[in-house]
């Protein structure tokens, strides 16, 4: 049988300062080993200091995923030799003697299936090497260290997937459940990255490393599983060990044989103590805690009759739904949720894009309300909002600049309609014979006023005009 487990490292990138110094947790843009101390390098002699916030949000995902969170948690060293590590040991947690990482036992449902989290653990990134071009062939490596004592959550789920789609769906709803919570921004890069362990009936467990994105982890997983099956097949042993996405191939490639745990000789870091986790911290945790993904669409359902499909994808979202809830009241608040799925999110779908949006949560409620007081047609909404997102012009300026009132008097619509009947004879005695094809001229008559007529009386006079 197929078995799939994964290793799921998320940095908590909402966090000011690195897991045990006051260095930045954001070292993106610096200069090259730059954003360091005698701490996150370890320089002999110092002394990690714990960042509490890092303790509280490991505790929040630790809730989210149902984990259990024991009274006291501890930290061990992890022993191993690699440039990036300059400790030569990372400071992590571990479960030996009963559980004392931050998150055991949890679960989480996807679809239909219920996916066990074995631990959630709270460590340090290592820092970053940097080949010149391609790493396989690479000469020169470099080490950026700026990244070393970033605040890392590592979630290890129990082998439930059975194919590579699950894990995708999972990954998903995982990363989006990490951005509501608040916790981490997974746009990011490097901020959310997965090695995925795969084993079928007859092999050993194999793991996969350095997968770059949730795309790729699919086609990598399904690579692994095609790669052991066809040894299996022909009778061939499959070892453990740990794989390396190519990228460019789009295959795995054997990279070491795979350590064992003991490999790492765990060892307590008694530079860090023990921490007590409290009932009352947990309960200020949770109170405090944004509401789920679930909730929050259910509630988009029940309180504003916002259409289910609709909901689930404004709920996924932690930026638009921040965006609904800043703009909405209780009247317009399904005409906004149309606005921001079918217009907004295609026109800024990237954190690039996002950034740029000059649109505010007045200009939305703005527009929702000129839509439900005929002031407007959706179709000169999406017009609007086109403008208002590169401009942050008010809708009233922006109405008036592009003319795009709504065309409701009867008389400059007849007019209108008038010109289509003489260009569409034969639609028209169509029409006349099945009403059903009126539609192909009300469409006319949108055309011609760029979308601003109003539909409903378009659609009366040239009825009234058929008979
Ligand atoms: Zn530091």
């Amino acid at each position: 049988m197929t078995k799939i487990g994964l290793e799921i490292h998320c940095q908590l990138t909402k966090l000011k300062s690195k897991l045990f110094c006051s260095c930045k947790a954001d070292y993106r843009g610096f200069e090259p080993n730059i954003n360091i101390c005698p701490i996150c390098v370890g320089l002999p002699g110092s002394l990690p200091l714990l960042n509490k916030k890092a303790v509280e949000k490991a505790a929040m995902i630790a809730m989210r995923l149902g984990c259990k969170v024991p009274p006291k948690i501890g930290f061990f060293r992890k022993n191993y030799f690699y440039p990036d590590l300059p400790k030569n040991f990372q400071i992590t947690q571990y479960n030996v003697h009963g559980p004392t990482s931050i998150g055991s036992e949890g679960q989480i449902l996807i679809e239909d299936k219920m996916i066990r989290i074995s631990r959630i653990q709270i460590e340090e990134d290592p820092g970053r090497l940097i080949y010149e071009g391609d790493p396989s062939k690479s000469l020169t490596t470099f080490v950026d260290y700026n990244r070393s004592g970033t605040p890392l959550v590592e979630i290890v789920t129990e082998p439930d997937f059975t194919t590579p789609k699950q894990v995708r769906t999972f990954v998903n709803i995982l990363s989006d459940l990490l951005d509501n919570l608040g916790v981490s921004d997974t746009s990011l890069e490097g901020a959310l990255r997965v090695d995925a362990n795969v084993s079928i009936d007859k092999g050993e467990k194999v793991e996969i490393k350095n997968i770059g994105s949730f795309r790729n982890l699919e086609k990598a997983i399904h690579f692994e599983l095609i790669r052991q099956e066809s040894l299996a097949e022909r009778g061939m042993p499959i070892p453990s060990e740990t794989r390396q996405w190519d990228e460019g191939r789009k295959i795995t490639i054997s990279a070491r044989t795979k350590e064992e745990e003991q490999d790492y000789r765990y060892f307590p870091e008694s530079d860090v103590p023990h921490v007590l986790i409290k009932d009352q911290l947990l309960e200020k945790l949770k109170e405090n805690m944004p509401e789920s993904i679930i909730s929050k669409r259910e509630r988009y359902v029940e309180k504003y009759g916002i259409p289910n499909q609709v909901a689930e994808v404004l709920s996924t979202d932690k930026f638009y739904s921040d965006l609904f809830e800043k703009a909405h009241n209780e009247n317009n608040a399904k005409e906004i949720a149309n606005l921001i799925t079918t217009d907004l999110m295609g026109l800024a779908d990237t954190k690039e894009k996002r950034d740029q949006l000059k649109l505010k949560p007045q200009h939305l409620s703005d527009l929702a309300d000129a839509i439900l007081n005929n002031k407007i047609t959706r179709i000169s909404a999406k017009t609007a909002i086109h403008e208002i997102a590169k401009t942050g012009k008010p809708l009233s300026e922006i109405t008036s600049e592009l003319d795009l009132g709504r065309v409701d008097d009867e008389s400059s619509l007849l007019n209108i309609i008038d010109e289509v009947f003489a260009e569409e004879k034969q639609a028209v005695e169509d029409a006349k014979q099945n009403i059903e094809t009126v539609n192909y001229l009300v469409g006319k008559v949108m055309k011609k006023t760029k979308g601003k007529a109003n539909p409903s009386v378009t659609l009366e006079i040239i009825k009234k005009k058929l008979k």
